[in-house]
């Protein structure tokens, strides 16, 4: 028996000892995953500069606060969470009681990626220690110090019967998912998820799947251009681009492009000064490897670099870059860029701009900056993304109540807030029933008759107002 398994079989163990199903050791768990972030900010700080050349600033927006709000959220509402939800009975059902329990899955598996490595292995996590679950979180090697750092805290702050942190890159993982789950929690590739889902299907282990693609942003009828210049760019180019939901390209008109290019030099100037690489707000791209497949992008591409386009190999830097004159079947446009490269593609109307949209696969985020509500309203009405936000981007998903996930190819299910309580929850279907009203049940035994039929019928179905309810 391999390590692994022993993790696992310790886990399970827990599990099912039921230990972690009492509203009172989930909120305490809960409340040592906050400790452990309150206790170690600085050393978390310092990790994620390591892996990603990570600004302070936007760690702690994106990595501190976000797992520390989504924690406050998960704590304040956990009690009503766990609460039975009665439905709505039929007469023949009037005296049982009929509810949803949320019960949790058993033993779940989370698995991370480098781009926000913290905030997308903890906040998902919070889900499944809410919901009750026993949990193993297998961070990304490619953000290697913070893996090491979650690795070394975890255990220091939360019951090691019931959690543990596994560690390792493609081929460590492979093993660990030839155990059997109850669930699989898998923020990533969609290559890789392909492979996840193909091990998941041994066991039958239902998945969730967090995943990517092409996140457009288009920009139609009248815009303040100035404010949508800086909106994109900090959308775009925070955390270098290593975003998810970063706009991945922009669609708009050409005289929307001609007037958008200057505001996006003078915003990048505002934000990285002349040289961005030398600015403390700027990040680094994660690894030699992604260095080169961006750069290597950079190079195939046939469009027009009109802003940025330096690199550094030795620092794994790339400057924020925009193209024009790119071609829709352009080598930028085939696969999410994931880096601080934005193309700018033109089309006549909004008509084709969605017509360019659908012809995508369904994305994470899609974005629509303009003055007029129409424009927001006919994208919103006309595309489908797994969120959307207007005049504005990435800023969606950092409220609990909005569920946070993919459709289609972009993801399967969703988190946040009562969203990941769900996500890791069964919802069962319990029906209580007494021994009441024997004469009204008699009715659907045989021998069956017409007249039987009838009342069965009127006594199962829905009713507005019945006097006998
Ligand atoms: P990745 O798929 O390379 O790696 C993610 C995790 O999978 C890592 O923990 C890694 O060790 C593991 N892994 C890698 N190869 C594996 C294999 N063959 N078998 C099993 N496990 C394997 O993803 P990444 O490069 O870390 O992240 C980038 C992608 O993730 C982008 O497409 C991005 O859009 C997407 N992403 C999505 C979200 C979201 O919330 N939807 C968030 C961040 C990133």
């Amino acid at each position: 028996m391999d390590s692994k398994s022993d993790i696992l079989d310790k886990l399970r163990r827990s599990f099912r000892s039921g230990v972690t199903t009492s509203e009172q050791f989930r909120g305490a768990q809960l409340s040592q995953l906050m400790s452990m972030i309150k206790d170690n900010e600085e050393e978390i700080l310092q990790a994620l500069h390591k892996d990603l050349g990570k600004p302070k600033f936007e760690a702690i927006l994106a990595e501190i606060d976000i797992v520390i709000n989504e924690l406050h959220y998960a704590i304040d509402n956990l009690h009503n969470w766990m609460q039975p939800e009665y439905v709505t009975k039929s007469l023949a059902t009037k005296f049982d009681d009929c509810f949803v329990r949320r019960e949790p899955l058993g033993v779940v598996l989370i698995i991370g990626p480098w781009n926000y490595p913290l905030q997308l292995l903890i906040l998902p996590m919070v889900g499944a220690i809410a919901a009750g679950n026993c949990v193993i979180i297998k961070p990304s090697e490619v953000s290697a110090a913070t893996d090491e750092l979650i690795a070394d805290l975890i255990p220091k702050y939360l019951s090691q019967d019931c959690y543990a942190v596994v560690r390792g890159g493609p081929e460590e993982t492979k093993a660990l998912l030839q155990n059997r789950f109850d669930h699989i929690f898998y923020t990533g590739s969609q290559a890789v998820a392909r492979s996840i889902l193909q091990q998941a299907s041994v066991h039958l282990t239902p998945v969730t799947l967090e995943l990517g693609g092409k996140c457009p942003c288009l920009i139609f009828g009248q815009v303040g251009i100035a404010a949508a210049a800086r909106r994109l760019a900090w959308a775009k180019f925070f955390n270098a681009g290593q975003s998810c939901v970063a706009p991945d390209y922009v669609l708009c008109s050409q005289a929307t492009c001609d007037a958008l290019l200057p505001a996006l030099r003078e915003a990048l100037k505002d934000f990285y000064g002349n040289t961005p690489q030398t600015s403390p707000d700027f990040s680094r791209i994660v690894s030699q490897r992604h260095w080169t497949r961006l750069t290597e992008l950079l190079k195939k591409s046939s469009a027009k670099v009109v802003v940025g386009g330096e690199s550094d190999q030795e620092d794994k830097y790339i400057a924020p870059t925009v193209l024009v004159d790119v071609a829709a079947d352009d080598v930028l446009m085939e696969e999410e860029i994931f880096g601080p490269i934005l193309p700018i593609v033109t089309v006549e109307s909004l008509k084709k701009a969605i017509d360019f949209v659908n012809g995508m696969e369904k994305p994470l985020a899609l974005y629509v900056f303009s003055d007029e509500n129409s424009v927001a309203t006919t994208v919103l009405e006309k595309t489908s993304s797994g969120g959307f936000c207007s005049n504005d981007g990435i800023i969606h998903m950092t409220l609990p109540g909005l569920p946070f996930g993919g459709v289609g190819a972009s993801g399967w299910g969703s988190y946040h807030g009562r969203w990941g309580f769900e996500a890791f929850s069964h919802r069962r279907a319990c029906m209580m029933r007494g021994w009441a009203m024997e004469r009204l049940n008699g009715l659907r035994y045989p021998p069956y008759r017409d007249d039987k039929l009838s009342w069965l019928r009127w006594t199962a179905s829905p009713k507005k107002s019945c006097s006998l309810m």
